[in-house]
């Protein structure tokens, strides 16, 4: 179920818990503004998704709410992820999905990074 996106922060979100340690997770890296870890769920050969360690919901409250440092970490933090993957050639794919209709359904903003295979065009 997509989450209500008017809701607060639920700190017990499974996100918040993997930030926590308190439920386990592939990291594919870590550092003190993001960790990134595989989906338990892959769609694609590497799926992996980014998370900012804040407590954002949205790409809304983030780019709002975070500080310059915060945003510049995480978006550093996906770059560096798809690098050490070796994924910058022959290329890969983000997605965020947002809320409602984006279908979001972990309330912790989060973002996927596809690749390992020739993944199409983009639907929808
Ligand atoms: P979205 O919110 O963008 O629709 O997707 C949430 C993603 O989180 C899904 O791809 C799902 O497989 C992944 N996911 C949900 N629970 C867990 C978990 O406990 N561990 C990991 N590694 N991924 C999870």
């Amino acid at each position: 179920m997509p989450i209500d996106p008017t809701l607060p922060y639920d700190d017990h979100n499974v996100f918040a818990k993997i930030l926590r340690g308190e439920i386990p997770n592939r990291t594919v890296y870590e550092d003190e503004w993001a960790l990134a870890f595989h989906d338990i769920n892959p769609q694609a050969p590497t799926h992996v998704l980014v998370i900012p360690k804040g407590p954002y919901v949205s790409w809304d409250d983030f780019s709002a709410g975070a500080s310059a440092e915060e945003i510049a970490g995480f978006v550093r933090a996906v770059g560096h992820v798809a690098r050490s993957l070796g994924l910058v050639e022959p290329g890969y794919r983000l997605l965020a999905n947002i809320g409602q209709h984006g279908h979001q359904e972990v309330p912790h903003l989060h973002v996927h990074l596809f690749g390992g295979k020739p993944l199409g065009p983009m639907l929808a």
